[in-house]
């Protein structure tokens, strides 16, 4: 999810060299501008204190990576996006972690420990965030904190452990709206965050409609827990919804990151009900309908770093949950791949394979 001054996009500068050696290089994908990303050359970064060197197996390409590439925010020559990883350890210079012990990434800064909101432990907040030079996982290397590794188990496949990030920010979403067992929840847009999140949904016991134009998409809303699928073009979700409650949903949740949507959502969730924005949309809503139903709303920045546990159990516990990733690209088709995204004909979830 969109993390303006965490690790979504951080800026790579090269390292300082240490005497005459020449330092090695390594391949980036750069987010250099507007629907640009570029790979080069860039030295191999060297972990500062406290931090690791990891060589990344695969990096997921997010709603919020493409919100960024389809409206150049955050764009710059040294910019490197990517945070859905997983990789394993190339160096640990205190030592804690094997080279070679496979890993996934919670994405985010230390804070700089001081201020108000680092005391209570809540980094995201940061009021005086850190500038920490290590980069984003479309990238053959990056440095992270130490303390942000999260273990993979040995039944937890490599592409399957590059959804533990988005499926901590669904579970950690579905956490906050906190649904009973039983509840009627509605999801709209079955893209990857939908899909998760119906996952979660179902796990937490929910009666899961899932609302999405796209019919591929809405076939895996079955897979992975949806009780009925709807197209939201052509069926009404209010009614369907009512029909099956007459409370309507109690959690409604926006993951198309278009502003239909999001009105929808609002108008589809029932009296009293938490609404969770998980996409990204960029236009106003017409909120009467929130005030009429007395509704709560939320958004997220990103996981936890319990939610992104809890998600590498949910993959062991629903390996369906692996059909989301839809496409495995090498870092030279970054570009492409993120261009057909957005283009909406690119699949749904895809990694880029750095090594590949
Ligand atoms: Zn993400
Ligand atoms: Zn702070």
């Amino acid at each position: 999810m969109l993390q303006v001054s965490g690790f979504m996009a951080q800026i790579v500068r090269p390292t300082p060299r240490r005497g005459p050696s020449y330092s090695a290089l390594m391949r980036a994908a750069f987010f250099e501008a507007y629907r640009q990303i570029t790979v080069r050359d860039t030295p191999v970064p060297e972990p500062r204190s406290g931090e690791v060197r990891l060589k990344v197996r695969y990096c997921g390409i997010c709603g919020s990576d493409l919100t960024c590439y389809k409206t150049g925010v955050l764009a710059g020559p040294d910019v490197v996006l990517g945070h859905e990883l997983s990789a394993v350890v190339d160096v640990d210079p205190a030592g804690r972690w094997a080279t070679g012990a496979r890993v996934t990434v919670f994405p985010s800064g230390t804070g700089c420990g001081e201020c108000v909101w680092c005391l209570e432990r809540k980094f995201r907040y940061c009021l005086n965030p850190p500038d920490r030079p290590h980069g984003g996982g479309f990238a053959e290397y990056l440095t992270v904190p130490a303390e942000n590794l999260i273990a993979l188990a040995e039944d937890v496949d490599d592409r399957a452990a590059a959804l533990a990030e988005p499926l901590g920010v669904a579970l950690r979403g579905v956490a906050m709206a906190g649904p009973k067992e039983g509840d009627l929840a509605y999801v709209s847009g079955l893209g990857s965050i939908g899909l998760l999140a119906v996952s979660g949904l179902a796990a937490a016991g929910c009666r899961v409609i899932g609302a999405d134009p796209r019919e591929d998409r809405r076939g895996l809303g079955l897979e992975l827990g949806c009780d009925a699928v709807l197209d939201p073009t052509r069926e009404d979700p209010v009614r369907a919804t009512m029909a099956i409650d007459a409370h309507g949903p109690r959690v409604a949740f926006e993951c198309a990151g278009v502003p239909e949507s999001l009105q929808q959502v609002f108008d589809s969730c029932g009296h009293g009900g938490t609404v969770g924005i998980l996409g990204i949309p960029v236009a106003p809503v017409f909120l009467l309908r929130m005030t009429l139903k007395e509704q709560r709303a939320f958004s997220i920045q990103g996981p936890s770093f319990e939610s992104m546990e809890r998600a590498l159990d949910l993959i062991r516990e629903r390996p369906q949950i692996a059909k989301v990733v839809t496409g495995t690209v090498p870092l030279d088709l970054a570009d492409d791949a993120f261009a057909r995204l957005v283009a909406g004909d690119g699949g749904i979830k895809v990694l880029v394979a750095p090594e590949a």
